[in-house]
């Protein structure tokens, strides 16, 4: 049996959820089936997670959403009168915009777009309609419940009847409306492969796969037959926003493998996520991806290798305020900190700068903003030689200024750190040393 997730594109029109029909038809064993809501139709369109998001700002503001609420009704009246539905979207509209108005988090707003994305659907193609709320679980302190979600999907493990299900969403043990980070119908796709014990999880979206990098970057970048969840984790963890990057956790225990496929050109294989690709033709590397937006405190003290207790002192002060770390490259004098700036907004950057003083008495401290961190991603380099030498070489050659090099234990990837400015060039600049 298959699991099948669809994503916003391919939820955005009448005649892209006519695709989908046709794929979930195409193979009887295309059973369960997430769905995202309905995204762009082209590149200036707003997505209705977007826009629902928006309704819940309207509210706060105006103590109304029903400016937001018209555009988002317009859009799904319009999507099930051209699929021939008998479904009467204002009513379900009606009952979102009155929930909007008492409720106190955006996640309720920001859920519903996954939700009527999936009445369509399920009317579409005569399958059951299973609500997220039902049997995606968070707990008290708001982690995801993986042990009794896991359960609860159980149940339908072996359906004789089709089911689609939301994405994106479950319920709190006080029965409000939680969602995932953004991207996470990726992740409740995963959630139901595992339960249901799917043979693989094939997540539809609107690229042949996995490129070796992000094609709004690089034009035509080669295209990824394999990958393991390994990679794939570094790869979408640090932006190759294909899938999301939790997505692996609950396919892993029981090995399933990923298809990632698209839903405009069917008929590609696309990419295969696996435990393992090791009898594969695993290339020197296999993917590169990047993101902006980070920030490093960079510390110097002469010594500090010998200070007994000098990172736990500094990890401590971001601790206390709340920061979590990405990358922490060390010298025998100096110790940088990556974060992503996210975590700064609303901090007092000048009163961390003297706690972190006041705990270590460094020599100097410097924060920069505004760094782009890339990573060179594959395990084909832990046994081929150069990729350093090729990687600071392209970089080099563009012209670009490296202001950090972490590189992990498993040699499964290098990262560098350039300034938001020179970030688009030095992906250009490393594909191009690699790939051409
Ligand atoms: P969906 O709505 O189907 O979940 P997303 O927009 O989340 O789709 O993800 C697909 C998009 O990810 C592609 O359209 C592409 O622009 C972008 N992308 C970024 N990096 C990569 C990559 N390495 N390979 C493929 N697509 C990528
Ligand atoms: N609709 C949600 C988002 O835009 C979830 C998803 O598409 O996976 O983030
Ligand atoms: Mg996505």
């Amino acid at each position: 049996m298959k699991v099948c997730k669809f994503g916003g594109t391919s939820m955005a029109s009448a005649q892209s959820i006519l695709n989908v029909k046709n794929i979930i038809e195409g193979d009887p064993e295309r059973k369960y089936v997430i769905v995202s809501a309905p995204g762009k139709r082209f590149s200036s369109d707003i997505k209705i997670t977007d826009m629902l998001y928006g309704a819940y700002e309207e509210k706060v503001e105006t103590g109304s959403c029903r400016y937001k609420m018209a555009i988002i009704r317009e859009r799904f009246v319009e999507l099930a009168k051209e699929l021939n539905l008998d479904i009467d979207m204002n009513k379900y509209i009606d009952e979102v915009e009155e929930n909007i108005l008492t409720s106190t988090s955006p996640d309720y707003a920001a859920s519903r777009g996954e939700y009527l994305s999936a009445i369509i659907m399920s009317a579409v193609l005569g399958y059951d309609f299973v609500d997220a709320g039902d049997i995606i679980k968070f707990k008290h302190d708001g982690t995801f419940d993986s042990e009794l979600t896991n359960d609860l999907v159980k149940k339908y493990k072996g359906a004789s009847k089709g089911i689609v299900f939301p994405g994106f969403y479950g319920r709190m043990p006080d029965k409000t409306i939680k969602t995932f980070t953004r991207g996470g119908s990726d992740f409740t796709g995963a959630i139901i492969a595992r339960g249901v014990g799917a043979k693989v999880y094939e997540n539809w979206t609107d690229v042949n796969g996995f490129l070796v990098t992000d094609p709004r970057l690089v034009d035509n970048p080669r295209h990824i037959e394999v990958l393991s969840y390994e990679e794939l984790r570094e790869l979408s963890y640090m932006g190759a926003g294909v899938l999301h990057p939790d997505s692996i956790f609950p396919v892993q225990i029981d090995k399933i493998p990923i298809n990632i496929r698209n839903t405009f050109e069917p008929s590609h294989k696309g990419t295969f996520i696996l435990h393992s690709t090791q009898g594969y033709n695993i290339p020197r590397v296999t993917g590169i991806a990047g993101r902006k937006g980070n920030t490093t405190i960079s510390l110097k003290k002469a010594m500090m290798n010998s200070e007994i207790g000098f990172c736990r002192k500094v990890l401590s002060v971001l601790e206390r305020n709340g920061l979590s770390v990405e990358h922490v490259p060390t010298g025998i004098d100096t110790m940088s900190i990556v974060l992503s700036e996210k975590g700064f907004k609303g901090l007092d950057e000048h009163k961390l700068v003297n706690d972190i003083r006041g705990a270590v008495n460094p020599d100097s401290i410097e924060v920069t903003h505004s760094l782009a961190l890339i990573a060179v991603v594959g395990h084909g380099m832990a046994n081929s030689r150069g990729i350093a030498a090729t990687l600071f070489t392209a970089l080099y050659k563009a012209g670009v200024n490296v202001r950090m090099i972490d590189q992990g234990s498993s040699e499964l990837n290098i990262i560098v750190g350039v300034e938001e400015k020179d970030y688009n060039a030095s992906i250009k600049a490393i594909y191009n040393a690699f790939f051409n």
